[in-house]
């Protein structure tokens, strides 16, 4: 070896030297985080100020539609690229919120944050505290809702995941694991769920190889509960025509409306015909901690699975939801499956069984579970029936004044926290109205003065009104109200001038 390569060979590291990625001044960094931190709760603090939501600028989209510096722009101008963005989210920190199904979030859950990025752990398995974590997370929910011991669960991004998690597991117990090695080609498997059931069903039945078409749409009654005789009539046609009915799905909460399906009657008809009884309650589960609403829920704790939403109202921030499976075994039989690089050990780093690995479909994921813990450590559950109870209240006290409104008009039932109505002068036909309303929604949104989003139901086009937000105060119902009827006039006045 020549001289010349020794000496290009790279030394040892000097001591105490952090990685090529770490700050070299740690000071420097404290400053520049605290910077960071006052800025977010200023952000926090004034949540309730100002536009519910703005659209981004165009110079901001433009800014993000160009490739990135390749070198990097350096700590003070990536700060200022964030404190930026911060004026442009989707709206669901203000009061006036009432768009799909959002929660709020809380000022608390940002320590809960930094404090898990702090950590960096990787929950898909192996010997650390943040499993345990999570672990207590699934149980307390497992109590909650009075699932049994057997349970297994996961704390996953949201209902959309739990809902894939708990339909393949539902699957391959009716499959008896099959389906894992060879797909599902051969078995004409049938789900069944109501006309309001979540778009998350659907999209699980395509995503697991089951096909959209094998789930079967059954119609629902005038407070949108599923019509539980055309579901064991639709199951008992399919039987008798050779498909395998596998799986019911039933609501806790719909989208349109809130109603909430009989889930002692689904459970017992599921019982009756040897069917995965799965339960959407995305947001409608925690009505559970309601003394008033929480009787609507019986029969919940009869339910193979449950999905529900951290994120919605029980205001943990995004993202944060959870699956419950009443027979973990069923969970482990359709998701683990460990290589030998993933074996498990008696002790050290590869120890504890089951690894979250072993009960869903990722392997690295982040510690979701922090944030809930310490969110329900925190508060507690009760805080969130309070929540629950007062949105409620709004909603009916939407309803009300809706009702007593000669211009404005009901569409659905508002059983919950969700109201869908929409304005209407008269005389206007069925077209010009659904694009009234529209046009008074998307003015709403652009004016920043509330953010309700839209929805058909009965044919129409509904302004739907869903409030899962602890900020909301009943003034701002009365404000939005206000809002709907002087857009409303604005814009049919402008109609008659046209
Ligand atoms: C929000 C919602 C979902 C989907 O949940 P994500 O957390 O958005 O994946 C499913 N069902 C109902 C009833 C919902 O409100």
């Amino acid at each position: 070896m020549s001289d010349d390569e020794t000496a290009a060979r790279p030394g040892p590291a000097p001591d105490g030297a952090s990685g090529v990625l770490d700050p070299e001044d740690w000071d420097d960094f404290a400053r520049r985080a605290h910077a960071m931190l006052d800025v977010a709760l200023a952000h926090l603090k004034g949540s309730g100020d100002g536009p519910v939501w703005q659209p981004p600028p165009q110079d901001l989209i433009a800014q993000l539609g160009r490739p990135l510096e390749p070198g990097g722009l350096g700590a003070a101008a990536t700060d200022q690229r964030i404190r930026d963005l911060m004026p442009y989210g989707v709206g669901n920190t203000h009061s006036r919120f009432f768009g799909w199904v959002h929660g709020a979030g809380t000022p608390s859950n940002l320590i809960a944050e930094i404090a898990a990025a702090a950590i960096n752990a990787n929950c898909g398995g192996r010997n650390h505290a943040a499993l345990h974590v999570e672990k207590q997370v699934v149980n307390a929910c497992r109590d909650l809702f009075g699932f049994p011991e057997t349970t297994g669960g996961l704390v996953v991004s949201g209902t959309s995941m739990a809902t894939i998690i708990a339909i393949k597991a539902a699957r391959d117990q009716k499959l008896r694991g099959e389906s894992r090695r060879v797909g599902v080609g051969g078995w004409p498997l049938t789900g069944y769920a109501s006309t309001e059931a979540h778009s998350c069903v659907r999209r699980a039945f395509d995503l697991l190889g089951l096909g959209s078409d094998a789930l079967r749409v059954i119609d629902v009654d005038e407070r949108h509960q599923i019509d539980t005789d055309k579901l064991e009539a639709a199951i008992n046609a399919d039987r008798i025509a050779g498909h395998m009915p596998f799986l019911v799905t039933g609501n806790a909460g719909t989208v349109n409306a809130g109603a909430i399906d009989d889930l002692s009657a689904l459970a017992d008809l599921a019982r009756r015909n040897g069917l995965w009884l799965h339960v959407d309650g995305a947001f409608g589960a925690f009505a559970i901690l309601s003394p008033e609403h929480r009787g609507r829920l019986r029969g919940i704790d009869r339910a193979d699975s449950l999905a529900f939403d951290f994120h919605k109202w029980p205001q943990v921030n995004y993202d944060a939801g959870c699956v419950l499976i009443r027979d973990q075994q069923a969970q482990l039989d359709a998701f683990s499956q460990r290589p030998h690089y993933l074996a498990g050990a008696q002790e050290g780093l590869a120890a504890g069984a089951p690894w979250p690995v072993d009960l869903g479909p990722e392997l690295s994921r982040g510690f979701r579970a922090l944030k809930v813990w310490a969110h329900l450590l925190e508060h507690g559950f009760d805080i969130i029936g309070e929540v629950v109870a007062r949105n409620c209240e709004q909603a009916a006290y939407l309803a009300a004044r809706v009702d007593a409104h000669p211009q404005l008009e009901r569409l659905a039932p508002a059983e919950l926290n969700i109201c869908c109505f929409r304005y209407n002068p008269g005389g206007l036909y069925a077209a010009a109205l659904d694009a009234l309303n529209q046009d008074i929604v998307e003015r709403l949104q652009l004016d920043g003065v509330a953010a309700p989003s839209t929805t058909w139901t009965g044919g129409h086009l509904a302004i739907r009104v869903n409030i899962t937000n602890h900020r909301t105060q009943m003034r701002d119902i009365d404000s939005l109200v206000e809002a709907v009827i002087s857009c409303g006039e604005r814009l049919c006045a402008g109609l008659e001038r046209d």
